[in-house]
């Protein structure tokens, strides 16, 4: 039976080039990047090596970027860093209401300690408005947190014009560009970030690494504390493979930019087009051509989206009901809920995204999948049916 993986918002496979430049550093280049001796030498040069690489993929200098376990630590530590680093300034963020978990839940755990927390509402496509952003501003507000590009439904916010109104009221700007990297441009300088979050898995490297891009003008509070790592700033021995894996990545995320957005852009265009000519009653989430490359998220409406998602699987697809935490119960997303798709079209939503490996073919083996199983769950729905007449 055919295989179809079409969650690379999920995660990605370790492309072979990454795995290759990883190896090495497992089983013969294992010294300890802190040891003075040659071996421990070798593993800290080519920490610097890979801190470069991504580096240039944002615009940054790489004393900038800061190894971490992955996006959710990125999270965590921009906004509770610049929480506790700035108390006596003030005690309000401001967020949207379409971030991931990994922002949401620390900024519920901060609300719990006195913060307060501003969720920016979004349009029926998933955007901010420049206006609410600006109108929420005030005197004790010290952090604006805003998602570079959504998980769920793939839009993408003006980060540019965001980073403009942050810095002109002196105001510290982070956003989440886990899903961002190397599927849109991004120049930190450029577009005034002050903190950007990121996460090798997403960009076909391994999991469980990431960075955190701090501004060098930005004082950060230490999040994990101990030894004199990562220029005093995170504490704890530097997961070798996987910081060399994460720049790796990052240097092949740079150099296929372009390609990599035409083709997925194509896929999606593809896979849409199809399904509209297809299927009747069904919608398309989110920004018709802000958003990422590679993410399609699509209400079907009367057919049960866990029901679907079953379907597929036994058919060798993956795909997802929304963000992975809430594949195993029936909320509707927050994200879908925010843009205004009620309960029972957003239990009819799917998101499906493409990557690096897809090809066309894959994509006709769903096509029909999906219309096979769309036809046999509408025939039985009183609810399509009566619609219908
Ligand atoms: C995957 C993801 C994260 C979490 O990154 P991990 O490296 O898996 O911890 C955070 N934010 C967004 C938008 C993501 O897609």
């Amino acid at each position: 039976m055919r295989e179809v993986y079409l969650d690379y918002s999920a995660t990605t496979p370790v492309k072979k080039e990454v795995l290759d430049a990883m190896i090495p550093f497992f089983t013969e280049e294992y010294g300890n990047p802190s040891s003075l001796y040659k071996k421990g030498r070798y593993a800290k040069a080519a920490i610097s090596d890979a801190r470069k690489k991504i580096a240039d993929l944002i615009g940054a200098t790489d004393r900038e970027i800061i190894f971490t376990s992955g996006g959710t630590e990125a999270d965590n530590w921009a906004v509770k860093g610049v929480a506790y680093g700035n108390k006596h300034k003030g005690n309000h963020i401001i967020t949207t209401k379409t971030e991931h978990h990994a922002l949401l839940h620390t900024c519920e755990h901060l609300a719990e300690s006195g913060f307060e927390i501003t969720y920016l509402d979004v349009d029926q496509y998933g955007m901010i408005k420049l206006e609410d952003l600006k109108k929420a501003i005030n005197e004790k507000t010290i952090l604006v947190s805003i998602i570079f590009a959504n998980n769920e439904i793939g839009t993408i916010q003006p980060i540019k014009e965001i980073g403009e109104l942050t810095k002109n009221h002196g105001v510290l700007f982070h956003t989440d560009a886990v899903q961002a990297l190397g599927n849109t441009e991004i120049n930190v300088k450029d577009m005034n970030i002050d903190l950007l979050s990121m996460s090798s898995h997403k960009i076909y490297g391994p999991k469980g690494i990431g960075a955190l891009y701090i501004n060098k003008k930005v004082k950060l509070p230490n999040y994990i504390h101990g030894g004199a790592q990562e220029y005093q700033k995170r504490a704890g021995t530097e997961n070798v493979p996987g910081v060399i894996g994460f720049g790796k990545a990052a240097e092949l995320a740079k150099e296929n930019m372009e390609a990599h957005i035409k083709k997925l852009t194509e896929l999606r265009k593809y896979f849409i087009d199809k399904i509209f000519e297809k299927i009747d009653t069904v919608s398309l989430n989110g920004h018709p051509d802000k958003r990422l490359p590679g993410n399609i998220n699509m209400t079907f409406s009367y057919v049960e989206g866990e029901t679907m998602l079953l379907y597929l699987d036994v058919q060798g697809i993956s795909a997802s009901s929304g963000s992975a935490c809430s594949s195993s119960s029936f909320e509707a997303s927050h994200v879908l809920k925010a843009i205004g798709i009620p309960l029972e079209n957003a239990l009819s939503s799917i998101r499906f995204t493409v990557g690096d490996f897809t090809t066309k073919e894959d994509l006709d083996y769903v096509i029909e999948t999906i219309v096979t199983i769309v036809n046999k769950y509408r025939k039985i729905s009183p609810y399509y049916n009566t619609k219908k007449g």
